[in-house]
Protein backbone atom coordinates (compact mmCIF):
# COMPACT_ATOMS: atom_id res chain seq x y z
CA UNK A 1 0.00 0.00 0.00
CA UNK A 2 1.36 3.84 -0.64
CA UNK A 3 1.21 6.51 1.27
CA UNK A 4 -2.52 7.95 0.46
CA UNK A 5 -3.70 4.87 -0.35
CA UNK A 6 -2.65 4.02 3.23
CA UNK A 7 -4.29 7.09 4.29
CA UNK A 8 -7.20 6.67 2.93
CA UNK A 9 -7.67 3.14 4.55
CA UNK A 10 -7.12 4.05 7.75
CA UNK A 11 -9.77 7.01 7.03
CA UNK A 12 -12.36 4.61 6.26
CA UNK A 13 -11.83 1.89 8.48
CA UNK A 14 -11.87 4.84 11.54
CA UNK A 15 -14.77 6.77 10.16
CA UNK A 16 -16.51 3.69 10.13
CA UNK A 17 -15.75 2.42 13.48
CA UNK A 18 -17.19 5.44 15.12
CA UNK A 19 -19.90 5.89 13.00
CA UNK A 20 -21.46 1.99 13.43
CA UNK A 21 -19.63 0.55 16.69
CA UNK A 22 -21.61 -0.47 19.02
CA UNK A 23 -22.15 0.69 22.38
CA UNK A 24 -20.64 -1.33 24.71
CA UNK A 25 -19.75 -0.61 28.83
CA UNK A 26 -16.11 -0.88 27.82
CA UNK A 27 -15.93 1.09 25.63
CA UNK A 28 -17.68 4.30 27.91
CA UNK A 29 -14.08 4.76 29.56
CA UNK A 30 -10.18 4.50 28.73
CA UNK A 31 -9.51 2.79 32.58
CA UNK A 32 -6.84 0.82 31.38
CA UNK A 33 -7.69 -1.34 34.71
CA UNK A 34 -11.74 -2.03 33.35
CA UNK A 35 -10.38 -2.34 29.94
CA UNK A 36 -7.94 -5.16 30.94
CA UNK A 37 -10.92 -6.53 33.00
CA UNK A 38 -12.82 -6.27 29.39
CA UNK A 39 -10.75 -7.76 27.04
CA UNK A 40 -9.97 -11.17 29.83
CA UNK A 41 -13.40 -11.81 29.59
CA UNK A 42 -13.93 -11.30 25.99
CA UNK A 43 -11.35 -14.10 25.32
CA UNK A 44 -13.16 -16.94 24.11
CA UNK A 45 -16.63 -15.60 25.28
CA UNK A 46 -19.50 -13.79 23.08
CA UNK A 47 -19.80 -9.56 23.81
CA UNK A 48 -23.32 -10.43 24.81
CA UNK A 49 -22.35 -13.29 27.15
CA UNK A 50 -19.80 -10.97 28.56
CA UNK A 51 -22.12 -7.24 29.33
CA UNK A 52 -23.75 -8.56 32.34
CA UNK A 53 -20.64 -10.13 33.97
CA UNK A 54 -18.54 -7.12 32.81
CA UNK A 55 -20.85 -4.73 34.63
CA UNK A 56 -21.66 -6.73 38.11
CA UNK A 57 -17.66 -7.72 38.30
CA UNK A 58 -17.07 -3.74 38.29
CA UNK A 59 -19.48 -3.05 40.72
CA UNK A 60 -17.70 -5.42 42.80
CA UNK A 61 -14.23 -4.63 41.92
CA UNK A 62 -14.53 -1.19 40.97
CA UNK A 63 -10.87 0.13 41.40
CA UNK A 64 -7.70 -2.45 40.67
CA UNK A 65 -6.69 -2.50 44.60
CA UNK A 66 -10.71 -4.12 45.01
CA UNK A 67 -9.66 -6.90 42.67
CA UNK A 68 -6.38 -7.30 44.06
CA UNK A 69 -6.89 -8.45 47.78
CA UNK A 70 -10.81 -9.55 46.30
CA UNK A 71 -11.09 -13.53 48.32
CA UNK A 72 -10.19 -15.86 45.67
CA UNK A 73 -13.40 -18.02 46.05
CA UNK A 74 -15.96 -14.70 46.27
CA UNK A 75 -13.72 -13.65 42.58
CA UNK A 76 -14.15 -17.43 40.77
CA UNK A 77 -17.98 -16.84 42.18
CA UNK A 78 -18.09 -13.49 40.26
CA UNK A 79 -16.79 -15.40 37.60
CA UNK A 80 -18.70 -18.37 37.57
CA UNK A 81 -20.57 -19.48 34.57
CA UNK A 82 -17.47 -17.75 31.89
CA UNK A 83 -15.40 -20.77 32.22
CA UNK A 84 -11.57 -20.68 31.73
CA UNK A 85 -11.30 -19.96 35.42
CA UNK A 86 -7.45 -19.38 35.09
CA UNK A 87 -8.34 -16.07 33.69
CA UNK A 88 -9.82 -14.74 36.82
CA UNK A 89 -6.81 -16.36 38.91
CA UNK A 90 -4.54 -14.98 36.38
CA UNK A 91 -6.13 -11.57 36.18
CA UNK A 92 -5.99 -11.01 40.14
CA UNK A 93 -2.44 -12.27 40.10
CA UNK A 94 -1.69 -9.20 37.50
CA UNK A 95 -3.47 -6.68 38.82
CA UNK A 96 -1.83 -7.07 42.31
CA UNK A 97 1.69 -6.94 41.04
CA UNK A 98 0.38 -3.50 39.22
CA UNK A 99 -1.06 -2.74 43.17
CA UNK A 100 2.53 -4.08 44.68
CA UNK A 101 5.20 -3.36 41.87
CA UNK A 102 3.79 0.16 39.79
CA UNK A 103 1.48 2.02 42.57
CA UNK A 104 -1.80 1.01 41.36
CA UNK A 105 -1.00 2.25 37.74
CA UNK A 106 -1.31 -0.06 34.84
CA UNK A 107 2.41 0.11 32.81
CA UNK A 108 1.98 1.78 29.66
CA UNK A 109 4.79 0.39 27.56
CA UNK A 110 4.70 -2.98 26.34
CA UNK A 111 7.80 -4.36 27.89
CA UNK A 112 6.24 -3.78 31.28
CA UNK A 113 2.65 -4.93 30.49
CA UNK A 114 3.98 -8.12 28.80
CA UNK A 115 5.38 -9.06 31.95
CA UNK A 116 2.10 -9.14 33.62
CA UNK A 117 0.33 -12.24 34.65
CA UNK A 118 -2.52 -13.50 31.67
CA UNK A 119 -1.00 -10.87 29.69
CA UNK A 120 -0.47 -12.02 25.98
CA UNK A 121 0.26 -9.89 23.36
CA UNK A 122 -2.75 -9.35 21.89
CA UNK A 123 -4.03 -8.22 25.78
CA UNK A 124 -1.44 -5.79 26.25
CA UNK A 125 -1.77 -4.11 22.62
CA UNK A 126 -5.51 -4.16 23.44
CA UNK A 127 -4.50 -2.04 26.50
CA UNK A 128 -2.20 0.19 25.80
CA UNK A 129 -4.19 1.59 21.97
CA UNK A 130 -6.99 1.71 23.74
CA UNK A 131 -6.17 3.39 26.82
CA UNK A 132 -3.27 4.59 26.38
CA UNK A 133 -3.37 5.52 22.48
CA UNK A 134 -0.40 3.82 21.68
CA UNK A 135 0.55 2.78 18.25
CA UNK A 136 0.50 -0.88 19.29
CA UNK A 137 -0.41 -4.17 17.57
CA UNK A 138 -3.31 -6.23 18.79
CA UNK A 139 -3.55 -9.21 16.55
CA UNK A 140 -6.34 -11.44 16.72
CA UNK A 141 -8.25 -14.13 14.59
CA UNK A 142 -10.66 -11.05 13.33
CA UNK A 143 -7.36 -9.33 12.57
CA UNK A 144 -6.18 -12.05 11.09
CA UNK A 145 -8.87 -12.57 8.90
CA UNK A 146 -9.44 -9.14 7.82
CA UNK A 147 -5.53 -8.32 6.98
CA UNK A 148 -5.00 -11.39 5.15
CA UNK A 149 -7.87 -10.32 2.96
CA UNK A 150 -6.89 -6.65 2.43
CA UNK A 151 -3.47 -6.97 2.43
CA UNK A 152 -3.59 -10.48 0.03
CA UNK A 153 -0.95 -12.43 3.32
CA UNK A 154 -1.19 -15.82 2.46
CA UNK A 155 1.20 -17.02 5.76
CA UNK A 156 -0.72 -20.14 7.21
CA UNK A 157 -2.44 -18.25 10.36
CA UNK A 158 -2.35 -21.65 12.30
CA UNK A 159 1.21 -21.49 12.89
CA UNK A 160 1.78 -19.64 15.97
CA UNK A 161 5.10 -17.81 14.15
CA UNK A 162 2.45 -16.47 11.36
CA UNK A 163 1.17 -14.03 14.15
CA UNK A 164 4.25 -11.64 13.94
CA UNK A 165 4.16 -11.00 10.27
CA UNK A 166 0.57 -9.44 10.83
CA UNK A 167 1.82 -8.05 13.81
CA UNK A 168 4.25 -5.96 11.62
CA UNK A 169 1.57 -5.86 9.11
CA UNK A 170 -0.28 -3.92 11.90
CA UNK A 171 2.68 -1.80 12.73
CA UNK A 172 2.88 -0.63 9.36
CA UNK A 173 -0.79 -0.08 8.65
CA UNK A 174 -2.04 1.29 12.10
CA UNK A 175 -3.46 4.97 12.43
CA UNK A 176 -0.61 6.90 14.83
CA UNK A 177 -3.66 9.31 15.69
CA UNK A 178 -6.45 6.78 16.63
CA UNK A 179 -4.86 3.39 17.09
CA UNK A 180 -7.28 2.30 19.60
CA UNK A 181 -9.88 2.96 17.18
CA UNK A 182 -8.05 1.56 14.58
CA UNK A 183 -7.55 -1.62 16.44
CA UNK A 184 -11.20 -2.01 17.31
CA UNK A 185 -11.92 -1.21 13.89
CA UNK A 186 -10.29 -4.27 12.57
CA UNK A 187 -11.80 -6.45 15.21
CA UNK A 188 -14.81 -5.08 14.78
CA UNK A 189 -14.86 -5.55 11.02
CA UNK A 190 -14.04 -9.18 10.89
CA UNK A 191 -16.62 -9.78 14.09
CA UNK A 192 -19.51 -8.42 11.75
CA UNK A 193 -18.96 -7.64 7.97
CA UNK A 194 -15.16 -9.62 6.90
CA UNK A 195 -16.74 -12.47 8.31
CA UNK A 196 -15.07 -16.16 8.02
CA UNK A 197 -17.40 -17.49 5.85
CA UNK A 198 -19.05 -14.86 3.03
CA UNK A 199 -17.63 -11.63 3.99
CA UNK A 200 -20.10 -8.99 3.60
CA UNK A 201 -18.15 -7.19 1.11
CA UNK A 202 -20.76 -4.83 -0.76
CA UNK A 203 -21.16 -3.23 3.13
CA UNK A 204 -17.43 -2.87 3.49
CA UNK A 205 -15.70 0.32 4.18
CA UNK A 206 -12.54 -1.14 3.06
CA UNK A 207 -13.51 -2.62 0.20
CA UNK A 208 -11.47 -0.12 -2.51
CA UNK A 209 -8.39 -1.03 -0.57
CA UNK A 210 -8.94 -5.19 -0.30
CA UNK A 211 -6.78 -7.29 -2.69
CA UNK A 212 -8.77 -10.06 -2.28
CA UNK A 213 -12.17 -8.26 -3.11
CA UNK A 214 -10.28 -7.09 -6.10
CA UNK A 215 -8.81 -10.34 -6.73
CA UNK A 216 -12.17 -12.37 -5.99
CA UNK A 217 -10.64 -14.72 -3.72
CA UNK A 218 -12.19 -13.04 -0.63
CA UNK A 219 -13.11 -16.76 0.29
CA UNK A 220 -9.97 -18.17 0.26
CA UNK A 221 -8.63 -16.36 2.76
CA UNK A 222 -6.93 -16.24 4.70
CA UNK A 223 -4.75 -19.55 5.11
CA UNK A 224 -5.53 -22.41 7.66
CA UNK A 225 -3.73 -25.66 7.66
CA UNK A 226 -6.12 -27.94 9.33
CA UNK A 227 -4.79 -28.89 12.91
CA UNK A 228 -4.11 -32.75 12.76
CA UNK A 229 -5.57 -34.63 15.28
CA UNK A 230 -3.06 -36.41 17.09
CA UNK A 231 -4.92 -40.21 19.22
CA UNK A 232 -3.39 -40.43 22.22
CA UNK A 233 -2.86 -44.17 23.93
CA UNK A 234 -1.82 -44.74 27.58
CA UNK A 235 0.75 -47.36 28.03
CA UNK A 236 2.11 -49.24 31.08
CA UNK A 237 5.58 -50.18 30.30
CA UNK A 238 6.84 -52.91 31.99
CA UNK A 239 10.31 -53.66 32.65
CA UNK A 240 10.54 -57.05 34.06
CA UNK A 241 13.54 -58.16 35.53
CA UNK A 242 14.14 -62.22 36.26
CA UNK A 243 16.27 -63.58 39.07
CA UNK A 244 19.40 -63.08 37.19
CA UNK A 245 18.86 -59.53 36.35
CA UNK A 246 18.24 -60.17 32.49
CA UNK A 247 15.47 -57.43 31.06
CA UNK A 248 12.30 -59.30 28.74
CA UNK A 249 11.89 -57.88 25.80
CA UNK A 250 10.01 -58.31 22.81
CA UNK A 251 10.15 -58.03 18.80
CA UNK A 252 7.16 -55.90 17.28
CA UNK A 253 5.50 -57.24 14.35
CA UNK A 254 7.06 -57.31 11.26
CA UNK A 255 4.22 -55.02 9.93
CA UNK A 256 2.44 -51.56 10.74
CA UNK A 257 4.40 -48.78 13.44
CA UNK A 258 8.08 -49.67 14.43
CA UNK A 259 8.00 -52.86 12.45
CA UNK A 260 10.39 -55.46 13.53
CA UNK A 261 11.75 -53.34 16.02
CA UNK A 262 12.39 -54.20 20.16
CA UNK A 263 10.67 -52.98 22.89
CA UNK A 264 9.72 -53.52 26.86
CA UNK A 265 6.49 -54.91 26.66
CA UNK A 266 3.87 -52.53 26.83
CA UNK A 267 0.15 -52.65 27.63
CA UNK A 268 -2.42 -50.42 26.78
CA UNK A 269 -4.80 -49.31 29.36
CA UNK A 270 -8.55 -49.89 29.68
CA UNK A 271 -10.95 -50.10 32.07
CA UNK A 272 -11.84 -53.88 31.64
CA UNK A 273 -8.56 -55.50 33.18
CA UNK A 274 -5.19 -54.59 35.08
CA UNK A 275 -2.87 -53.96 33.46
CA UNK A 276 -0.23 -56.15 35.41
CA UNK A 277 -2.93 -58.65 34.91
CA UNK A 278 -2.82 -58.44 31.17
CA UNK A 279 1.20 -58.36 31.40
CA UNK A 280 1.22 -61.48 33.57
CA UNK A 281 -1.25 -63.19 31.00
CA UNK A 282 0.34 -62.40 27.81
CA UNK A 283 3.89 -62.94 28.62
CA UNK A 284 3.80 -65.86 30.97
CA UNK A 285 5.55 -64.81 34.04
CA UNK A 286 4.49 -63.40 36.92
CA UNK A 287 5.41 -60.28 39.32
CA UNK A 288 7.31 -61.16 42.54
CA UNK A 289 7.64 -57.44 43.33
CA UNK A 290 7.52 -54.53 42.36
CA UNK A 291 11.08 -52.20 42.63
CA UNK A 292 9.66 -48.99 41.04
CA UNK A 293 6.03 -48.12 40.43
CA UNK A 294 6.90 -44.93 38.66
CA UNK A 295 10.34 -45.61 37.15
CA UNK A 296 9.42 -43.32 34.59
CA UNK A 297 7.02 -41.24 32.82
CA UNK A 298 7.00 -39.62 29.47
CA UNK A 299 4.95 -39.14 25.71
CA UNK A 300 5.97 -39.67 22.53
CA UNK A 301 4.56 -38.02 20.08
CA UNK A 302 4.11 -39.73 16.59
CA UNK A 303 3.09 -37.55 13.99
CA UNK A 304 -0.67 -38.98 14.26
CA UNK A 305 -0.30 -40.18 17.91
CA UNK A 306 0.94 -40.20 21.23
CA UNK A 307 2.21 -42.46 23.51
CA UNK A 308 1.81 -41.67 27.33
CA UNK A 309 4.43 -44.01 28.74
CA UNK A 310 4.21 -45.13 32.50
CA UNK A 311 6.93 -47.69 33.26
CA UNK A 312 6.95 -49.89 36.30
CA UNK A 313 9.92 -51.71 36.97
CA UNK A 314 9.25 -55.34 38.39
CA UNK A 315 10.80 -58.89 39.46
CA UNK A 316 9.70 -61.65 37.81
CA UNK A 317 9.93 -64.95 37.18
CA UNK A 318 8.82 -67.05 33.90
CA UNK A 319 5.77 -69.28 34.53
CA UNK A 320 6.26 -71.24 30.74
CA UNK A 321 7.44 -70.95 28.11
CA UNK A 322 8.13 -67.70 26.98
CA UNK A 323 5.63 -66.57 23.27
CA UNK A 324 7.29 -65.82 20.11
CA UNK A 325 9.71 -63.37 19.62
CA UNK A 326 9.95 -62.60 23.46
CA UNK A 327 12.92 -62.98 25.64
CA UNK A 328 14.96 -62.64 28.97
CA UNK A 329 18.16 -60.68 27.58
CA UNK A 330 20.90 -59.02 29.59
CA UNK A 331 21.51 -55.08 28.80
CA UNK A 332 24.56 -56.04 26.76
CA UNK A 333 22.34 -57.82 24.26
CA UNK A 334 19.22 -55.55 24.61
CA UNK A 335 21.49 -52.69 23.47
CA UNK A 336 22.55 -54.45 20.90
CA UNK A 337 18.94 -54.31 19.56
CA UNK A 338 17.23 -52.35 16.99
CA UNK A 339 14.81 -49.78 19.30
CA UNK A 340 12.71 -47.11 18.92
CA UNK A 341 13.44 -43.43 20.71
CA UNK A 342 11.25 -44.44 23.41
CA UNK A 343 12.43 -47.48 24.52
CA UNK A 344 16.24 -46.20 23.97
CA UNK A 345 14.93 -43.66 26.36
CA UNK A 346 13.89 -46.16 29.00
CA UNK A 347 17.21 -48.27 28.21
CA UNK A 348 19.49 -45.21 28.99
CA UNK A 349 17.96 -45.43 32.25
CA UNK A 350 18.63 -48.92 33.02
CA UNK A 351 22.32 -48.23 31.59
FE1 LIG B 1 -13.27 -8.41 4.01
FE2 LIG B 1 -14.63 -8.16 1.77
FE3 LIG B 1 -14.03 -6.05 3.20
FE4 LIG B 1 -12.15 -7.30 1.88
S1 LIG B 1 -13.89 -6.25 1.02
S2 LIG B 1 -12.03 -6.58 3.97
S3 LIG B 1 -12.83 -9.39 2.07
S4 LIG B 1 -15.36 -7.72 3.80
Amino acid sequence: MNYQYKNEFRHSLVEWFNSEKRDLPWRRTSDPYKIWVSEVMLQQTRVDTVIPYYNRFLEKYPTIQALAYAPQEELLKMWEGLGYYSRARNLQAGVKEVVEKYNAVVPDNRHDISKLKGVGPYTAGAILSIAYNKPEHAVDGNVMRVLSRVLYIKEDIALPRTRKVFEEAVEMVIDEQHPGDFNQALMDLGAMICTPTSPKCLLCPVREYCTAFSEGVADQLPIKSKKVKTKKVQFNVFIAMDQEGRYLVEKRPSEGLLADMWQFPMIELNDQIASDDSFQQNYNVEITGVADKELLKFKHIFSHLTWEMDCILVKVKQNEDLPKNVHFHTIEQITALPMPVPMTKILNLLN
